[in-house]
């Protein structure tokens, strides 16, 4: 319709991702999505069209959200990279590994009395990727999750990843109802906010980030 506005339309990545080592085993990792659900959620209730592309989670589709569901970090990466130019806000809450394994056996490994090695290769650093092509107009936002030197870590994250915001956390938050994170924004600005439910810690986020905290 003429005069009204255009709706903005935002991207949230959540979950894990598992990394094949034959077809019945693989790596992953403990996340659950429920972050990233969160903010699904409450960017639904602030009017966007969110496209949800996540790992595999035991967790119901939000109301109003396109979900993509994949398996691994290039099936994500696909996903994601297909959207982007067309989002206004990119959220990426998905733990995606690192490393995958540099080849995928055909059949099941067989059991041996022996060690074996797995050869890792780099995953696609997706977040890298959407940096090196983000327009002006599109707010990014990364999460750090850090054992230790949390804000140093951040924040280096923060300007190699040229993000708008990055939420850290520490590893209590992985697979649980409730996380305490900090923000950080590229003006040098450090939010602390306390332990809360992650549905409500996805509004407070995105209040900081939409409610002029500069
Ligand atoms: O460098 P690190 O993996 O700790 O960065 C975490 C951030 O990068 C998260 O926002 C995560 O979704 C994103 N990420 C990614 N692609 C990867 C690994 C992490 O987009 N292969």
């Amino acid at each position: 319709m003429k005069g009204r506005k255009r709706q903005r339309l935002a991207i949230v990545t959540a979950g894990p991702t598992r990394e094949y080592i034959d077809p019945v085993r693989y790596i992953s990792n403990e996340s659950s999505g429920m972050m990233g659900f969160a903010f699904a959620k409450a960017l639904v209730k602030l009017g966007f069209k969110v496209w949800l592309i996540t790992g595999p989670v035991n967790l119901p589709t939000p109301d109003g959200t396109r979900r993509i569901d994949v398996v691994t970090g290039q099936e994500m990466r696909r996903a994601v990279m297909r959207l982007v130019p067309r989002a206004d806000l990119i959220v990426m809450a998905a733990a995606v590994s690192d490393w995958r394994p540099a080849r995928m056996s055909g059949h099941k490994i067989k059991k041996r009395d022996q060690s074996i090695s797995i050869n890792l290769r780099p995953n696609p650093d997706i977040l890298g990727e959407i940096s090196k092509k983000k327009k002006p107009s599109q707010t990014v936002v990364g999460f750090a999750l850090e054992t230790s030197d949390m804000e140093k870590n951040a924040r280096r994250k923060l300007a190699k990843k040229n993000c708008d915001w990055i939420v850290a956390n520490d590893i209590t938050s992985i697979g649980s109802k409730t996380s305490r994170v900090v923000l950080f924004n590229r003006n040098g600005r450090k939010i602390v906010i306390p332990k809360l439910a992650k549905d409500d810690l996805a509004v407070v986020i995105l209040s900081h980030i939409f409610g002029g905290t500069k």
